[in-house]
């Protein structure tokens, strides 16, 4: 599930308590373990071993994978949320902003979640920024296309580079041998009745994603 304005602020540690209690309240999660990291726009990957259900709670990284039970949380205002999930149980949470995708974080996790045994996995994109907001500096721009390929680029309705960070997890989706399957298709700084955004609006608050093996 994608969280927005209605469920409030679900930013990380320490820009306000530990998300658990909060996280710990949204629907569906009643008495569920839930871990979630440090982001720092990487490629690291934490599993949450079916042993220890609150592994990883505040770890440096940006995907969590696993095959237990745990709910696994990442906070976002523009970056990309994608979900991961295979029909063998192993789900993963990625948060994918243009450094982590240039990292590899998405191939990372999902070569992670093969080491766990899943097969085949899809995934799910959540609220993000999209290409008619992101302005882009053109160098940047050069480095995630050099990564990722000429479809990251896009334009500014007014003229500009601007990235397509949608554009840019499907190619690394396609990368790592997984699919879209679902895209929620909503821009955070387009949509600012429903989705806080850092670069639209300047807001310190996050939307989470939590994913769960149901
Ligand atoms: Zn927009």
């Amino acid at each position: 599930m994608w969280t927005g304005r209605t469920e409030g602020d679900l930013a990380m540690a320490p820009h306000r308590a530990v998300p658990e209690a909060t996280v710990g309240r949204l629907a569906g999660l009643a008495g569920r373990p839930v871990s979630w990291l440090h982001q720092v726009h990487g490629d690291g990957v934490v599993v949450v071993p079916a042993g220890d259900p609150e592994h990883g709670r505040g770890e440096n990284g940006d995907a969590l994978v696993t095959s237990s039970g745990t709910a696994l949380a990442v906070m976002t205002a523009d970056c990309a949320p994608v979900a991961l999930a295979s029909s063998e149980g192993v789900v993963g949470a990625v948060h994918a902003g243009w450094r982590g995708l240039v990292a590899g974080v998405v191939q990372a996790a999902v070569a992670a979640m093969h080491r766990l045994g899943a097969g085949r996995v899809e995934a799910a994109l959540g609220p993000c920024i999209h290409a008619e907001c992101y302005a882009f500096g053109a160098a940047e721009l050069d480095l995630v296309a050099a990564r990722l390929g000429a479809g990251v680029r896009s334009e500014l309705p007014g003229g500009g580079p601007a990235l397509d960070l949608p554009a840019a997890v499907g190619a690394a989706l396609e990368k790592a041998g997984a699919e879209l399957v679902h895209d929620v298709d909503e821009c955070t700084a387009c949509a600012g009745d429903r989705y806080f955004s850092h670069r639209a609006r300047g807001e310190r608050e996050r939307q989470a994603m939590v994913v769960w093996k149901a």
